[in-house]
């Protein structure tokens, strides 16, 4: 991740807003110049959870807000079936300017967002990102399929915990996925305590290793003075 020196690790609510600042100004590709309002992400700025989707529609661009319109209304409903709200978790996308007609988002387009995101990622460190739609899916499981890896905690090359899931939008076209959608949303709170629990264990070995280390250099006095010793008496 490429979160800048200034931005350590957890120092989420501030670079959650300088991020916004800068994504509200931005121009940085061809999407800026059409959209009414860039469309940064909102939600906790200290969740564990970052859902992250494809990139704003026409309400979203309207408001500067995130899933607002119909998906959004989906999401929403998503969220409350398992008792949770969208001031739970943080909810952005992989761009924040509205592609024209809703078209995909171009991979230059996306690959410029990025850095956002990735300063996103670093300032909330979530124990746990749920992918919304394949466009979400390809930037942490590259090659993975949705119709395999949604609903199901993955790792990603970098480490993440992933919770792939179908784009709410897709079940407004396709009434299949709806039930799917709400049953991989049941497993996503299981998930997230296997992550943290994944992670916990993850850093109590680290520490380990790390005192494990400092036991071997830390010199022990006796030995140092008994080492000079040798060598005053091989003179
Ligand atoms: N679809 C998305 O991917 N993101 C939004 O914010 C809204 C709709």
């Amino acid at each position: 991740m490429t979160g800048t020196a200034s931005e350590p690790l957890r120092d989420g609510p501030a670079t959650l807003a300088r991020v916004a600042d800068e994504v509200r100004v931005c121009e940085r590709c061809a999407l800026s110049a059409r959209r009414t309002h860039a469309v940064p992400g909102e939600g906790n700025p200290r969740s564990d959870v970052l859902m992250v989707g494809e990139g704003p529609g026409a309400r979203e661009d309207a408001t500067g807000r995130p899933f607002v319109g119909p998906a959004g209304q989906l999401l929403d409903e998503l969220l409350r079936s398992i008792g949770w709200e969208r001031g739970d978790v943080f909810i952005t996308n992989i761009v924040k300017c509205r592609p024209p007609g809703n078209r995909d988002p171009e991979p230059d387009e996306a690959a410029t967002c990025a850095a956002y995101l990735e300063r996103q990622e670093r300032a909330l460190d979530p124990a746990v990102v749920v992918t919304l739609g394949r466009h979400s899916l390809r930037r942490y499981l590259p090659g993975a399929r949705i119709g395999e890896a949604h609903g199901r905690l993955r790792r990603s090359f970098s480490g993440q915990h992933v919770f792939p899931m179908y784009h709410p939008a897709a079940a407004l076209h396709q009434a299949s996925l709806r039930d799917t959608l709400f049953r991989d949303m049941r497993g996503l709170p299981g998930a997230l305590l296997d992550a943290r629990e994944a992670i916990t264990a993850e850093r109590a070995a680290t520490i380990q290793a790390e005192e494990a280390t400092v036991t071997v250099v830390i010199p022990d006095p006796g030995l140092a003075e008994a080492a000079q010793m040798t060598l005053f008496e091989e003179r």
